[in-house]
Order: C-alpha cells, then sequence, then structure tokens
C-alpha cells in the first residue's frame, strides 16, 4: 500500500521502514542548533554575533534544524532565512502598537485547546512546541500550557466540536501539529472521523519546510485513508526555503494531501521585493503548492524590524500580478481581531 502511494522508480533505494523513518526526524530534531555560538560557527559568521543572539532570544530562544540552516548562505548575514531565526538585539525594543497578543487570541479561546474566530471552522491547538523559532511569530509569547494546548486541552477542545454541528473544518494547529507523531496524530484523526459534522481536516504546519523528514510514509497513508478531506498549509517565505528535500517531503505528501497552500509572511529583508515573491510563488507552483495567503506582519512585541507598510504590500502585489498567473499570486491579507475574516487586502 505504501508503495502505491509513494511514486518512485526502480532505480530508488527502497523507503525506510517506518520505525526508522520515524526515529530520524525526532533526531534531526533533537539535534536542532539552540547555540547561537554553534550557528555562527557552522555559517562562517563572526562570533561576535552570537552574545547579543544569546540576549535577545530570551523567552523565545533561537531553534533551528540543521537542514535548514544547509539552506543558508555561509558567511551571509543578510541571507533571508537566518534572518528568520537569528534573535537581534532590536526585539528588546518596546515599539508602540506592538504587543504580546496582537490578535487577541486569548478571547478567541473557546474551550481547552479550540480557538473560533470564524464561521464554520475552528483551530485547535495540539502544541506549543515547534521545530523552528521564527522571530517574527506572533505566537512567541503565547501562554501555550494556559491556552490548551496540552492532552487535557484537546480532550476538552474535541468534545466542543462535538457539540456544535456549526463547525465542518478543523484546523489543527500550534507551534506545529506535526510534532506529535504518527500514532498520536492517528488516534486524533480517528476521534475527529467520529464526529459526524466534521467534514475537512485542515494541517497548518512549518515541517515539511524546516523538517522535511517529518513526512513519512506513514503520514501520508494516514491523511489518504481519512473520510476527512484534507488539505495541508505550509508555511515558507523565501524559495530559497525549498531545497530538494522539501521537494521530496512535498512530493510523498501529494499522495495522501490533495489540496497543498503556502502561507508567507511579509518580511523587510527576507520577502518585500518583487523578485523573490515572484520566485516564491513560481517555485511553489512547480512543487504543486498553490501561494494562498501572503500575510501583513501581526503587530507582535519583539518583531518590528519586519514590518513593511500597507501601502508597500500593495505595491509588490501589484509587481506581481503583473508577472505571474493568476493562480500563483497570493491573497496580501491582514488580520484584525474581531473581523469575522481575514482582510484581503488586494
Ligand atoms: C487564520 C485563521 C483561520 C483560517 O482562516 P481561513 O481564511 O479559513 O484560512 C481559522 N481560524 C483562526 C482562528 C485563524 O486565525
Ligand atoms: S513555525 Fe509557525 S508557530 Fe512556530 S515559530 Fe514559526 S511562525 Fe511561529
Amino acid at each position: 500500500m505504501l508503495a502505491m502511494i509513494m511514486p518512485m522508480s526502480v532505480s530508488d533505494p527502497p523507503p525506510p521502514t517506518t520505525a526508522a523513518a520515524s526515529a530520524r526526524w525526532k533526531r534531526e530534531l533533537a539535534e536542532a542548533v539552540r547555540d547561537p555560538a554553534e550557528l555562527c560557527r557552522l555559517l562562517d559568521l563572526d562570533p561576535e554575533v552570537a552574545s547579543p543572539a544569546n540576549a535577545a532570544g530570551g523567552g523565545f530562544p533561537l531553534l533551528v534544524p540543521r537542514g535548514f540552516i544547509a539552506r543558508m548562505k555561509p558567511g551571509d548575514l543578510t541571507d533571508p532565512l537566518l534572518l528568520q531565526v537569528l534573535p537581534r538585539p532590536a526585539e528588546g525594543d518596546e515599539v508602540a502598537g506592538f504587543s504580546a497578543d496582537p490578535l487577541a487570541e486569548r478571547q478567541a479561546r473557546r474551550a481547552g485547546g479550540l480557538i473560533q474566530k470564524y464561521t464554520g471552522r475552528a483551530l485547535l491547538l495540539l502544541t506549543g512546541g515547534c521545530a523552528v523559532n521564527c522571530r517574527y511569530c506572533f505566537r512567541r509569547e503565547f501562554p501555550y500550557a494556559d491556552s490548551g494546548a496540552t492532552p487535557a486541552g484537546i480532550r476538552v477542545g474535541l468534545e466542543e466540536l462535538a457539540a456544535d454541528f456549526s463547525i465542518h473544518e478543523v484546523i489543527l494547529s500550534g507551534g506545529d501539529p506535526l510534532l506529535l507523531d504518527d500514532l498520536q496524530l492517528a488516534r486524533l484523526v480517528a476521534e475527529l472521523e467520529a464526529i459526524p459534522h466534521l467534514r475537512r481536516l485542515r494541517i497548518h504546519s512549518r515541517l515539511p519546510v524546516v523538517l522535511p523528514t517529518r513526512v513519512t510514509p506513514e503520514l501520508t497513508a494516514l491523511l489518504a485513508a481519512s473520510r476527512l478531506a484534507v488539505s495541508l498549509v505550509i508555511h515558507a517565505n523565501h524559495a530559497a526555503e525549498l531545497d530538494d528535500t522539501v521537494a521530496d517531503a512535498l512530493t510523498g505528501l501529494a499522495g495522501g494531501v490533495p489540496l497543498r497552500f503556502n502561507q508567507a509572511v511579509l518580511l523587510r529583508g527576507v520577502n518585500d521585493d518583487a523578485e523573490v515573491l515572484a520566485a516564491l510563488s513560481e517555485r511553489l507552483i512547480d512543487l504543486g503548492v498553490t501561494p494562498y495567503y501572503l500575510h501583513l506582519l501581526d503587530p507582535v512585541r519583539g518583531a518590528a524590524a519586519f514590518a513593511v507598510s500597507e501601502a508597500r504590500g500593495r505595491e509588490l502585489l501589484d509587481l506581481l500580478r503583473r508577472r505571474l498567473p493568476g493562480y500563483a499570486v497570493p491573497r496580501l491579507a491582514r488580520e484584525r481581531p474581531g473581523e469575522p475574516a481575514k482582510v484581503w487586502i488586494a
């Protein structure tokens, strides 16, 4: 059965057994780089960079898998992947308008780990953990442990989902929901499938990009077998994130997940450039992934250095529309607390 959903040619080596595949991503996660001095060594950067990074990381320290570091350009402090993960001293600055909970998510909690803002769909927080700490993350100060991203909170969230017939789509989120292993996910998906009014399962995960070995044959098989219509929203901000290891993971996933989307955040110094955004869209399309949202940065404390104005966002989108087919142009959007949907800017 695995052979049927994993496209492979006769010359490929046999796929790793599921146990080995599972051990591999867990090992890579455990071996992710947490020490700025080590990151500097790996990238031939001035060691001077490390100590402000240590200080700035604070409660949201450096975390980045080695496979993601391998896609960065050594010696380049402006590398767009490095900028996303390296703590910078300016994170400590208080900037007007930037707060700990910019989306008022604490108010959108329903019960346990269930967050609902929009009609018909709700988000289940499975864990506070991620394989990478993105410096611009809007949940960088989110109190996961108090917000139901725990086994007990998931249980309460499932009960709430089962009791609300108006919810037809559940979105697995976090943190990163694919940090749960295949067995945990299989159990959870079985519980979701048992809720008759649920029709769709969506997964929001950055793991296929930052830790592509997480895409095990077992994960694909599990999603392929679900009675729910499964979609996946990955998160990449720059084409350089999407190397061949990611391409292989996405090819594997295609066997179980018919709809694959990407969300990106518009980030100063990373992708606030028409060439860069066009290259990202084209690479995604080539990998069978539709660009979905290009988010304006949520004004979370510590991330002000990444902000790009709405006017510049519109300008960039206009440039994209002039050079790409319509299906490759993401929706430029921002979230405003209290609005019934994400606000489309262009
Ligand atoms: C972004 C978000 C969604 C998904 O919105 P779509 O427009 O359906 O992609 C759902 N729930 C919450 C709480 C969100 O923040
Ligand atoms: S992977 Fe997503 S949730 Fe985790 S730190 Fe990055 S942006 Fe935040």
